[in-house]
């Protein structure tokens, strides 16, 4: 087997490998190491969590290590296509390079152009950067990519799904032809194939195993069920969604949700914050800071639930994570790949859960037949009550509250969020997982976003890469109709209630056909009081 000291690396940068406990290269560092060493192009076909970032970082640092960095000149140049990513990849750098006295900047929408430009003016050896970004620099005559000479683009499939193609091209053109390429890409679209076939030289070409067919440390999952209505999915996807993380008790000691579009993230974890569970969103749209702030949060471990989108935890490395509930299916078949690859990771088992609804049929059948096996049915937890899931509060006290009363009673475990509106707290089913937050403890970091005028905000370029990714934006666009019956919903006055019938709603009104409902609805009696969830 091969051995890192095999590899031709500068001594300094195996000494960094030796701190940080890495004895052996993964399958992609051993194939991809020797030929960037050699000065050749490598076209690497991996997914993030094969050990890609160190196999085109270490053989960097070790050719940069020979030379000198020139002021607005970058000898070298990292692309992402998240701002996330490209922080990682400089966070590897620092990690590999502690030893070498190289230099680096990066390059990322919401952070100050001043502060970037000075690091720059001194003279960088890696510029790591998003595509918007570096052109934006570019364009303000700070930087000069001609003295580039070696260019990795990460990621590459994901660049072409945000719309970063033209700019790939582009700064391609900007760097001397003479220039080494790195380019990773997890599938081979046409299009990034036409990309290597106009940009790279003679490459080397390296594919490592998919990570979905490789690990087998991933026990997958899918609850399938009928909502109760139409309109009434999301609402009971929630309350699923909700009595799964329960169920997995201590075993989940972490987790990532994902949902497809954006203000689903939004709503799903100001629902499940408002039922007692530790949970936060990460998507495009939230300020830098807030999004760097969660994820250390989660990293760190005092963030339990990071409820994502796509794009926003494509590539984030976090080693240990227990579980993965896919709110959505995805639309996206190699989206269920990357989701639940963030779990079951360096050996460590994982679990994967994938809730879906009759109408994801179509994207289901995508996603067994790429994974090649049809994902084992869960049932329904037991006892759930899906009629009455969208009620987060006391039948009693919505009542009250349509009628315009004063409301004096109220639930335990979303105090912190409506503690200055309740004080008294019925007791709710807890799973031995279950944290709720102490009152006076700070709401988590989400509450504090808010647009305020960003920097990054100026160009055409960088409004894009704030909204970060075009299918997104795209799969937000539901019909009004959907959205309204479900924000509905989400305020509990139309979860149970039927037009015409004011708050005296018989019970049996309010139950499915299709699911037996028990007389109470445990859902509704462990749910907290909260406040408005759309
Ligand atoms: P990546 O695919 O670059 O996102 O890396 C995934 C994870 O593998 C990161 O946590 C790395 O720190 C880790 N890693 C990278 N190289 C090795 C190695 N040779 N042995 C064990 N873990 C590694």
């Amino acid at each position: 087997m091969t051995k890192f000291s095999d590899l031709a690396l500068d001594p300094r940068v195996l000494q960094a490998i030796s701190d940080a406990g890495y004895e052996t290269p993964t399958p992609i560092q051993a194939q991809a190491i020797p030929h960037a060493l050699e000065g050749r192009d490598v076209l690497g076909i991996a997914q993030t969590g094969t050990g890609k970032t160190a196999s085109f970082t270490l053989p960097m640092i070790t050719i940069l290590g020979k030379g000198r960095a020139r002021a607005r000149m970058p000898r070298s140049l990292v692309l992402a296509p998240t701002r996330e990513l490209a922080a990682q990849v400089a966070e590897n750098f620092d990690t590999y390079a502690k030893h070498t006295k190289l230099t680096k900047a990066l390059l990322i929408g919401g952070v100050s152009f001043g502060e970037q430009d000075k690091l720059i003016d001194r003279g960088v050896d890696v510029l790591i950067a998003t595509p918007g970004r570096l052109l934006d620099h570019f364009e303000r005559g700070k930087l000069l990519l001609t003295g580039v000479q070696i260019m990795v683009v990460d990621e590459a499939d994901r660049m072409l799904d945000m719309g970063f193609i033209p700019d790939i091209e582009r700064i391609f053109q900007l760097t001397p032809f003479t220039r080494q390429t790195l380019f990773f890409s997890a599938t081979m679209a046409p299009e990034i194939e036409r990309i290597t076939n106009t940009f790279l030289t003679n490459p080397a070409k390296i594919e490592v195993a998919r990570q979905a067919t490789a690990s087998t440390t991933i026990t997958q999952g899918l609850v399938a069920f009928t909502p109760s209505r139409k309109d009434r999915s999301f609402v009971e996807k929630r309350a699923v969604l909700r009595q799964l993380i329960n169920d997995e008790g201590e075993t989940c000691t972490n987790a990532i949700v994902f949902c497809n579009r954006k203000m689903d993230v939004d709503v799903v974890a100001k629902s499940l914050k408002s039922h007692g569970f530790n949970a936060a969103p990460i998507h495009g749209d939230l300020e830098q800071s807030q999004r760097t702030k969660t994820l250390d949060a989660f990293r760190d471990g005092s963030l339990h639930i990071l409820v994502a989108s796509d794009v926003a935890a494509r590539g984030l490395d976090i080693p240990a994570v227990s579980h993965i509930f896919n709110f959505d299916v995805p639309s996206h078949p190699e989206d269920y790949i990357h989701r639940i690859g963030r779990t079951g990771r360096a050996g460590r088992m994982g679990k994967a859960f994938t809730i879906s609804v009759p109408s994801d049929g179509k994207y289901l059948s995508a996603i067994e037949s790429l994974v090649k096996m049809e994902i084992p049915r869960v049932a329904l937890p037991e006892g759930m009550d899906l009629a009455n899931a969208g009620t987060d509060r006391p039948r009693e006290e919505r009542s009250s509250r349509s009628r315009g009363k004063a409301v004096t009673g109220a639930s335990g475990v979303a105090a912190a969020a409506t503690a200055s509106r309740r004080s008294t707290a019925p007791k709710p089913r807890q799973s031995r997982w279950f944290r709720p937050r102490p009152v006076d403890a700070p709401a988590a970091p989400v509450e504090e976003t808010r647009a305020k005028p960003r920097e990054d905000r100026r160009g055409g370029r960088e409004r894009r890469e704030g909204s970060e990714d075009r299918r997104e934006v795209r799969d937000e666009r539901r019909t009004g109709r959907e959205r309204r019956d479900e924000r509905r919903d989400d305020r509990g006055n139309g979860g149970g209630s039927v037009m015409g019938m004011g708050d005296h709603m018989p019970d049996f009104l309010l139950r499915s056909f299709k699911i037996e409902a028990p007389a109470k609805d445990e859902a509704e009696e462990e749910t907290p009081a909260t406040g408005t969830e759309a």
